[in-house]
């Protein structure tokens, strides 16, 4: 899909072109210009040739977890990226993007990082992720007559890469999926994930825009962070969490904190109670993620996850356990990697 000269074209047509355009493309989820008969045939036949919107990729289903889907989307400059469906109970479905191919911040624990930094994907590159899965549950749905047809409901920048070291696309692919016009996401339904860039975190407090955020913190002192994620010898967790107070103050918002639980490594009684220290303020909460299997550690068993959340709890720290989907296919959090099976 490329419809970087959509405009150009555009241009010469009438303006009422333009809206319906946009309701073929971004509500409609037409896979071909064939498809949106109200246009000229001229005009359908340019725009197929100078704006494909063919998406070429390949999905992988999961056996266990029927609710986990990933597609490695091939893009113009054979360049791959992947993007996970999960499709909930009540039809709720929620879409993962990346925002980077690979990333440049390698945390300890994450196979993305460890795959290396290639590019930043610009905002048609990320909406595209969206757009297919929605022309992907169009499909599915519509076979039955008698179904709903289903639609994206969430979108969580949690894919590959990290979303504020691309900051201008990610707004711009932001302010494009919630405009009324083209895809008409609520900015509620959208999350951003950062590792912590506390530019990232103030440029977005100044955004009129009700997207939420979470915090990958993973530990409860500077030492431990370091070890794990690189970005902490940058930004200390004083710098860190002043930024998501100011946040906080700003859009009146709640924050999630995200702790991934690696066996022996942050997941004692006493980190729990170290993080619940640090944790103990208003619209702070935190959730817990089961470490996905990349190579260097182990899971937390999910006694102790329960047992770590219950001290939590206990010390006025609302605490989730985030549900896993997608393991056996690497759709997990931590696990896309953008490699094409051979
Ligand atoms: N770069 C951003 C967003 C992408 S990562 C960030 O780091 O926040 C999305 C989430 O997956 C983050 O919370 C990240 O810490 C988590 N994650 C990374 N590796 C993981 C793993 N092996 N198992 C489970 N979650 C992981
Ligand atoms: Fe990048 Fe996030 Fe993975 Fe860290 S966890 S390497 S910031 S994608």
């Amino acid at each position: 899909m490329n419809l970087s000269n959509l405009s150009k074209i555009l241009a010469k047509e009438p303006k009422y072109r333009y809206a319906q355009v946009n309701k073929a493309v971004w509500q409609d989820f037409i896979g071909s210009w064939d498809e949106v008969s109200n246009l000229p045939k001229a005009l359908r036949e340019t725009l197929a040739l100078e704006c494909p919107l063919e998406i070429t990729a390949q999905i992988f289903k999961g056996k266990g977890h029927a609710g986990a889907l990933k597609a490695l989307i091939t893009l113009e400059d054979e360049r791959a990226i992947e993007t996970v469906l999960i499709r909930q109970k009540e039809h709720r479905n929620t879409v993962c993007v990346s925002s980077q191919i690979g990333c440049p911040l390698n945390c300890a624990f994450c196979a993305t990082g460890q795959f290396g930094f290639e590019r930043n994907l610009t905002a048609e590159e990320i909406v595209e992720q969206v757009v297919f899965w929605e022309r992907y549950l169009k499909k599915e749905t519509s076979k039955n007559p008698n179904a709903v047809v289903e639609k994206v409901d969430n979108i969580v920048f949690m894919g590959m890469g990290e979303p504020f070291l691309n900051y201008a696309e990610f707004i711009k692919a932001v302010k494009f999926l919630n405009n009324p016009e083209t895809l008409n996401i609520g900015a509620r339904r959208l999350s951003v994930s950062t590792s912590g860039v506390v530019e990232g975190i103030k440029r977005l407090s100044g955004e009129k825009l009700q997207v939420n955020l979470a915090i990958s913190l993973h530990a409860a002192n500077d030492n431990l962070r370091r070890d794990l994620m690189p970005i902490a010898k940058k930004y200390a967790l004083r710098e860190l969490l002043r930024a998501v107070d100011n946040y906080i103050e700003k859009t009146g918002r709640r924050v999630m904190f995200e702790y991934l639980m690696i066996k022996n490594i942050n997941d004692t009684d006493k980190d729990a109670a170290d993080l619940a220290a640090l944790m103990n303020k208003p619209l702070y909460m935190v959730n817990l993620i089961p470490y996905n299997p990349t190579g260097q550690f182990k899971a937390s068993s999910p006694e102790r996850i329960e047992k770590f959340k219950a001290v939590l709890e206990k010390n006025g720290v609302p605490a989730t356990v985030r549900l896993s989907f997608g393991g056996d296919i690497l759709a997990a959090c931590g696990q896309l990697r953008g490699k094409k099976k051979k």
